[in-house]
């Protein structure tokens, strides 16, 4: 798929399958926004559309996404008395692959039998392996310097992408996609109690890839490095894309593909995990470490290392590679609920805010850059892209 965070999209759906749109016009589109119904037998979903114009940003966020070519670091090692357990490096997958990782992270922590368990760091990982670790029967303390949402996962898209930079094929080999299968398949489970909740944390939406060519009919990105992906292990929890009829959705695109994908609203979700992890007796304590040798001064002898890109610092593992990513963010508009791509750029609508981020170069975009600050012609060039797709619809 070329959008780097794959936007939650069917990567074999980029190509034409037996829908056979051929070389057809869009003859009479859909209007926006008005109510879903049938045209010529075609169901007609309601697209409102985005108000993408820089007077709408509200913010503008850089991230670095922990990336490690054979894959995140699951292990244990013992420092001293105290047994670590590793679980950092998690690429443009944290928040997808967050509670598989963390299970088998528990899963390691609890062959000791602890009564307390320590967690480093409170990002996506971090909380999840804690929250996992109180069920697992341990009580449970989080140390770290910044707690969600100061920390990087607050910054992420909030899609389910779990095999978005999350290894290279050679490097992490068949052992890690079996792994990450099981972490996947753990992960999209759970993420079903946080469905229909109040603040709608994670739901699921419609994502509408864009073409004015067949799809396939272009040249792939370079992917020199061979970035992994697993998505054909998992499809029958991804579902799959449908080529629609043109005419069948307002886009002004030729070729248009719709599959469903779940989503985060980062702002409630982690709120929900802190509010979770509060409720079951976890504590929170702010501190910095400056190597994991200090780890042993902890008065919990089994820990859960999760600091993100930060291990790369701190426990001075250079296999880590920053991916940089830079989102651009719109006034929420609560009548946009599905995500777009189209030429670059990819659109999702969340409650926390509308999502723009380019992805000019698929997987390879941001690759070992580590500018973690705003590159604002990036940001006005991806508004600009998405304000002339509504343009061309008459928006
Ligand atoms: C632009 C962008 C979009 C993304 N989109 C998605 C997406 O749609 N879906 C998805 O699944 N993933 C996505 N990701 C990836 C995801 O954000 C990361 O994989 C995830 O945030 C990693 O979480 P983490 O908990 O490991 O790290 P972090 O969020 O960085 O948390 C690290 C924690 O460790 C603490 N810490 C670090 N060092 C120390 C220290 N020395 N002492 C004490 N504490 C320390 C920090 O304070 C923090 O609490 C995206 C990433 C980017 C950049």
């Amino acid at each position: 798929m070329m959008a780097g965070e794959r936007w939650g999209l069917d990567r074999r759906g980029l190509v034409l399958g037996s829908a056979g749109l051929g070389a057809l016009s869009l003859g009479g589109c859909a209007t926006l926004a008005e109510p879903a119904r049938t045209r010529g037998g075609v169901y007609t979903p309601q697209i409102a559309p985005v108000r993408a114009s820089m007077n709408r940003v509200f913010d503008i966020t850089v991230c670095l996404r922990p990336f490690r070519a054979a894959g995140p670091r699951l292990e244990a090692e013992t420092i001293g008395d105290t047994a670590v357990i590793h679980n950092y490096g998690h690429g443009g997958s944290g928040w997808s692959l967050s509670w598989g990782s963390g299970t088998l992270a528990v899963r390691m922590a609890m062959a000791q039998s602890p009564k307390t368990v320590a967690v480093i760091g409170c990002g996506a990982i971090g909380l999840t392996a804690a929250l996992l670790a109180q069920e697992a029967g341990a009580k449970v303390t989080i140390y770290a310097r910044d707690l969600l949402p100061d920390t990087r996962s607050a910054r992420a898209t909030g899609s389910w992408t779990p095999d978005s930079r999350i290894a290279l094929t050679k490097a992490a080999g068949p052992a890690f996609a079996e792994r990450w299968e099981e972490m996947a398949r753990i992960s999209h489970k759970r993420f079903r109690r946080y469905l229909g909740l109040p603040g709608t944390p994670v739901e699921w939406s419609d994502r509408y890839t864009l073409f004015d060519r067949p799809p396939g009919s272009e040249p792939e990105p370079e992917d020199p490095l061979g970035f992994a992906s697993y998505g054909d292990r998992i499809r029958d929890l991804n579902g799959r894309s449908e080529a629609l009829a043109p005419g069948a959705t307002p886009f002004p695109t030729p070729y248009v593909r719709r599959n469903a994908s779940m989503q985060f609203n980062v702002a409630d979700y982690a709120h929900t995990l802190m509010a979770d992890f509060l409720a079951a007796g976890g504590r929170f304590e702010r501190r910095e470490f400056h190597s994991p040798g200090e780890f042993s001064s902890l008065p919990e002898k089994v820990v859960i290392n999760c600091p993100g890109y930060a291990a790369r610092a701190l426990c001075k593992d250079e296999s880590i590679t920053p991916v940089r990513g830079q989102i651009t963010w719109l006034i929420p508009q609560p009548e946009v609920n599905y995500g777009v791509y189209y030429n670059g750029v990819g659109v999702l609508s969340r409650r926390d805010g509308i999502v723009v981020q380019a992805v000019w170069g698929g997987d390879m975009f941001g690759y070992a850059n580590a500018q973690e600050v705003v590159d604002r012609a990036e940001a006005e060039k991806s508004v600009a892209i998405v304000a002339g797709l509504y343009r061309r619809m008459g928006v």
